[in-house]
């Protein structure tokens, strides 16, 4: 119920191999995840967040792939209503910098087919681990599928925002390593 959104949901300007996100909670945070074609999505998510009701989608309910906490959903599920936004790639420090953390990266993305390779490859062997808010989160997953290495630049801001510059940004840079030793050795 309340359900089929009978309207063309992908807007036009979203491709596939496209790092998209969307507001959660009203802007709390943003929610990342990878476009991969016919209006399906790869994300990580969080256990918890994952139980919302897989039945009542008429439009991904049959290709919908539960695999571990990665999950290949239709859009609609993914955008939850929200607007959706294009993560950039390849930006200036300068624009980094002035644009709010977790809205674009510096690091250039990989081909589209490429980024659809990694994530799909990541869905379907439940490569990426546990979900974990500062070391294993959604935009980590989409930066690692776009870049083949992994960023949180949404958590760096936020540690940036307390620290208010260097102090900040090395707790930024911390998070960023216990990421890579949580991850240990990963293969692409
Ligand atoms: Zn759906």
């Amino acid at each position: 119920m309340g359900q089929p959104q009978s309207k063309p949901s992908k807007p036009w300007f979203i491709q596939p191999g496209d790092h998209i996100y969307c507001q959660r909670k009203g802007g709390l945070y943003y929610h990342h995840g990878i476009y991969v074609g016919d209006d399906m999505v790869i994300h990580l998510q969080g256990k918890a967040k994952k139980l919302e009701p897989l039945p009542e989608c008429r439009k991904c309910k049959d290709k919908r792939v539960q695999n571990g906490e990665i999950a290949k959903v239709c859009i609609d599920c993914f955008l939850r209503g929200e607007r959706p936004r294009i993560y950039d790639y390849g930006v200036s420090l300068l624009e980094f910098l002035a644009r709010k953390g977790g809205t674009c990266c510096q690091r250039d993305s990989k081909p589209p087919h490429e980024v659809i390779s990694i994530a799909t490859y990541l869905l379907e062997r439940n490569r990426f681990g546990p979900y974990g808010m500062l070391t294993n989160n959604c935009e980590h997953f989409a930066v690692f599928c776009k870049t083949g290495s992994a960023a949180s630049y949404q958590i760096e801001c936020i540690a940036r925002g307390i620290g208010a510059g260097p102090v900040g940004r090395l707790a930024g840079a911390a998070i960023a390593v216990a990421w890579r030793v949580s991850k240990g050795v990963r293969k692409t």
